[in-house]
C-alpha cells in the first residue's frame, strides 16, 4: 500500500528502526535536560542548518506543531496586528487564531490561480507586525514562488514576514535569508510520525521578541529563546521525534538535491494529468501550482470512483480539503514518497482509465 496522503503522510520505512533504535538506546526515559539530550538537539539543529540551507545566525526551536507555531508567533511578535495573505483553508485557520488572540488582524483572500499584486496590499509596515503567507497551501495545491516572497520582503517597512511552510519545509529549498519566520511541522516532508513543530527565527525576528518580551505563555519566545541557548526547552519536549528528525536529517542528501528530484516528478505528474485522463490539475496557472502537494479535480462521481479503485489498487489518494473536498484529489509529492509509488499511480491510470 502506498499513501499520497498530504498529511499525516508517508513515512520513511527506516522509522521503524530507528523507532526499535530510540528504544535500545535509551532515549524514551533520557532526562531532557542531560548532556546525552541536549547533544541530540545540539545535532539535529546542526543538520537541520547544515542539510537544508538556513543561515547559520537563524534559531532553529522546538514546538509541538505548526497550529502552535501560529499562536506563538501572535502572542510574541505581534503587540498589535498583523495582516494575512491566504487562498486556502491553512491560511484562513491562521488569521482566526490570530484574531482571536489580536482583533485589529486583517486578510486578504486571493484566487487559486492569481498571482497576487504585491503593491495592492492593504497593509502598512508602520502599524503591522507580523505579514503572514503560506508558502505551499496544503488544501488547495498552490504555491507562492521564491520571487513573490522576495518582493514582499522588500515592501514590508517594519513588519516580520512570517512563512507557514508546513507543506514544504524539508522538501523545498527555500530562500531563508528572504523572510523573518518560517515554520513547519514534521509529518509532511519530513516523512515523520506527527507531534514536532519546527520554528526558524531570523536575528531580526529573535530581536523583536526580545523586544515584545512576552512571559505570559508557557511557550513565550523569550523563555524559548533563553532555555536553546543551552539546547533545551521550557517543558519536557518531545524527545523521541527529535530523535527521529536527527536520523532522517542524517540520511538526507542536500535540500537541492531533494528539491530538484521533486520538481522532476511534480513536472512529470502535472504534464501526465493535462494529456488523457479523467482528471485536470487543480490549479491551471503554472506559476501557482504547488510542487509538492499536486491537485486535481474531476466530477463528484468521477473522483469518488477513482479514489475508490486506487483504493482497491492498493493506492491511498489524498481527499481534497474543506470546500474542496468532493471534487479534487491531492497528491502528496514529498520526499518520503519513493519513486515506485509514482509509477504505480500512473500504471494505476493508464490501466483503469485510459483516454
Ligand atoms: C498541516 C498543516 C498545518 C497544521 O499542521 P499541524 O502539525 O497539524 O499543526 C498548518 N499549515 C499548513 C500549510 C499545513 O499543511
Amino acid at each position: 500500500m502506498y499513501t499520497f496522503n498530504p498529511g499525516p503522510s508517508a513515512v520513511y520505512p527506516a522509522v521503524r528502526q530507528y523507532l526499535t533504535d530510540a528504544f535500545d538506546e535509551g532515549w524514551l526515559s533520557a532526562p531532557h535536560r542531560s548532556e546525552k539530550v541536549t547533544s541530540l538537539v545540539r545535532q539535529a539543529v546542526t543538520d537541520l542548518k547544515t542539510k537544508l540551507n538556513v543561515p547559520q545566525d537563524f534559531t532553529v526551536l522546538f514546538t509541538s506543531s505548526a497550529t502552535e507555531c501560529w499562536e506563538i508567533l501572535a502572542q510574541s511578535l505581534t503587540p498589535r496586528k498583523s495582516f494575512h495573505l491566504y487562498n486556502g483553508d491553512f491560511g484562513e485557520k491562521w488569521l482566526k487564531y490570530a484574531q482571536a488572540l489580536r482583533p485589529a488582524s486583517t486578510g486578504v483572500r486571493f484566487g487559486l490561480d492569481e498571482l497576487p499584486d504585491i503593491a495592492a496590499l492593504p497593509f502598512s509596515g508602520e502599524d503591522t507586525d507580523l505579514v503572514c503567507i503560506t508558502q505551499n497551501e496544503t488544501s488547495t495545491a498552490t504555491q507562492l514562488r521564491e520571487g513573490f516572497i522576495l518582493n514582499l520582503y522588500n515592501r514590508l517597512g517594519s513588519a516580520l514576514l512570517a512563512v507557514d511552510a508546513t507543506s514544504s519545509l524539508g522538501g523545498l529549498n527555500l530562500k531563508y535569508i528572504k523572510a523573518d519566520i518560517w515554520f513547519a511541522s514534521v509529518q509532511k516532508c519530513f516523512g515523520l510520525p506527527a507531534g514536532l513543530g519546527v520554528l526558524i527565527l531570523s536575528p531580526r525576528a529573535v530581536a523583536q521578541a526580545r523586544t515584545v518580551n512576552d512571559r505570559a505563555h508557557y511557550n513565550a519566545l523569550p523563555a524559548m529563546l533563553s532555555q536553546i541557548l543551552n539546547f533545551q526547552t521550557n517543558y519536557t519536549p518531545n524527545v523521541l521525534g527529535i530523535y527521529l528528525l536527527s536520523r532522517v536529517l542524517a540520511e538526507r542528501e542536500p535540500i537541492k538535491t531533494v528539491h530538484q528530484h521533486l520538481a522532476d516528478r511534480a513536472q512529470k505528474l502535472y504534464d501526465f494529468f493535462e494529456q488523457a485522463t479523467p482528471l485536470q490539475p487543480l490549479i491551471s496557472n503554472t506559476e501557482a501550482r504547488s510542487t509538492t502537494v499536486v491537485g486535481l479535480k474531476g466530477d463528484a462521481g468521477t473522483v469518488e470512483e477513482i479514489k475508490r479503485k486506487a483504493l482497491e489498487a492498493g493506492l491511498h489518494l489524498g481527499n481534497g480539503y474543506g470546500s474542496l473536498k468532493a471534487t479534487t484529489i491531492r497528491i502528496a509529492n514529498f520526499p518520503a514518497v519513493p519513486d515506485a509509488a509514482f509509477e504505480a499511480l500512473v500504471k494505476f491510470f493508464a490501466k483503469e482509465f485510459p483516454g
